[in-house]
């Protein structure tokens, strides 16, 4: 029995035409996609002929028209099928950025071609090399010249944009300076990344501990249709904040899927495993940390249904995502550390699969807020103590 059933069989048709799609992809394959990082097209294709990635599209564009919560499992149960969501989450998260704050224009040009497959909206350019978590300090500007904005500055660690045709770029377009509160004078854009790489936008990619597909991005010059300003200028930081709560809270999914994974790998293996006339597993010594795992992944996984609730109710869910997040990565790097740790020698062999999902577990304690970040949040906003920084 799977060690995570009780709390995890909600929404049965997802699960199981997810857990099908799956099947189709094996381990060995993920595994293989990996050690060439390369990027798992023919699954995210699979995802895309099916309609997965179009979850989140209203039917009125051809999409299935469901909520965060729904595309929370899917997610899911794709970490805990073994796979990896990093390669197509993106969508996943940028889409309500578009759907809310977009105009009706924008939506009819681009919604029905991202549900059929045509485009993907895959990437998110927030983050930058000088700033960091400090966001509102970022240095990208977009200047407004007649019908254009013209871009100059430099991004880090953008994902999927080699496999993503669209991307929500974060920009300052009011100086820091002339603003009143640092939040406002940031803007968002739907940038076309095949006309961009073609007019003042490079890639270098980041080679990295995660097949992540992640780059710098360096921008030039780069114009871009002042009809691609997502919602008005200068409230873009309000409007990142959706696709930052939705990610916060799918990659708490993400890290519930993997934690399942790592404690139903764990305990099979324990059961197994005999050394020193008896299955390791029946030494509390290694009972526990896998039990303590699994309660903290069972924990973070009612926390993560409570952030989908609200935002999918339009509520304001800031507390819950990150909370979600945070719990959720915690316990799926405890999952992973007692789940490499009782396979011994074995959890370091390549065709165990458990080293690549370490891997990749690891990277949400700082990606995409590190785990300090959540607790200063918490500490400032939710419990209101002295700003720290
Ligand atoms: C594989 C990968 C994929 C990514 N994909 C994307 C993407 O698609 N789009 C995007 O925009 N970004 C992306 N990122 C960037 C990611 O969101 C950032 O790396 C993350 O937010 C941390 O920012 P930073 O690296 O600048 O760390 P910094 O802000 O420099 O912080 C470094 C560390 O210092 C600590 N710290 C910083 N400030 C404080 C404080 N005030 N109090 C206590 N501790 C503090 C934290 O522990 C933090 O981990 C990705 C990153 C990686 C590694």
């Amino acid at each position: 029995m799977s060690t995570g059933a009780s709390q995890t069989e909600s929404y049965p048709e997802i699960r199981e035409g997810i857990r099908a799609l799956c099947q189709s992809f094996p381990p060995e394959y993920h595994r293989g996609v990996d050690a060439a990082h390369a990027y798992p097209e023919a699954f995210v294709d699979a995802l895309t002929r099916e309609g997965w990635m179009a979850a989140l599209i209203p039917e009125q564009y051809g999409g299935t028209g469901l909520g965060l919560t729904e595309a929370s499992v899917i997610m899911e149960e794709i970490n805990r099928a073994g796979g990896n969501s990093g390669a197509c989450h993106g969508q996943m998260y940028n889409m309500n950025t578009l759907i809310r704050h977009g105009s009706e224009a924008q939506r009819a040009r681009y919604l029905p071609k991202i549900a059929a497959g045509e485009l993907r909206l895959q990437s998110m350019g927030v983050t930058e090399p000088t700033t960091g978590t400090d966001t509102t300090k970022i240095k990208t500007t977009a200047v407004k010249k007649g019908d254009r904005y013209v871009v100059n500055g430099q991004k880090v660690w953008i994902s999927r944009v080699q496999h993503s045709d669209l991307m929500i770029l974060l920009a300052r377009t009011t100086p820091l300076g002339e603003v009143r509160k640092k939040s406002e004078g940031l803007s968002i854009f739907l940038v076309d990344i095949r006309e961009a790489v073609k007019a003042g936008m490079e890639v270098r990619p980041i080679p990295n501990m995660v097949n992540h597909e992640t780059s710098e991005l360096f921008f030039d010059d780069l114009e871009i249709p002042a009809d691609n300003l997502i919602g008005e200028e200068g409230q873009g930081f309000k409007y990142i904040l959706t696709g930052l709560n939705a990610e916060r809270t799918l990659i708490a999914a993400e890290c519930i899927g993997d934690g399942y994974w790592f404690t139903d790998k764990v305990v099979e293996y324990t059961k197994n495993r005999v050394v020193f006339g008896r299955p390791i597993g029946q030494n509390q010594g290694v009972q526990f940390p896998i039990a303590e795992a699994h309660i903290e992944v069972e924990a973070a996984n009612l926390m993560r249904y409570e952030a989908c609730r609200l935002y999918d109710a339009g509520l304001p869910c800031g507390a819950e995502a990150n909370m979600a997040k945070y719990l959720a990565a915690k316990a799926s790097w405890e999952a992973a550390n007692a789940c490499i740790q009782f396979h011994g020698g074995f959890g370091f062999a390549c065709e165990y699969d458990i080293e690549r999902k370490f891997r990749e577990t690891r990277l949400y304690q700082v990606a995409p807020i590190s785990t300090n970040l959540i607790l200063s949040y918490v500490a400032e906003h939710i419990l209101g103590m002295p700003r720290s920084y």
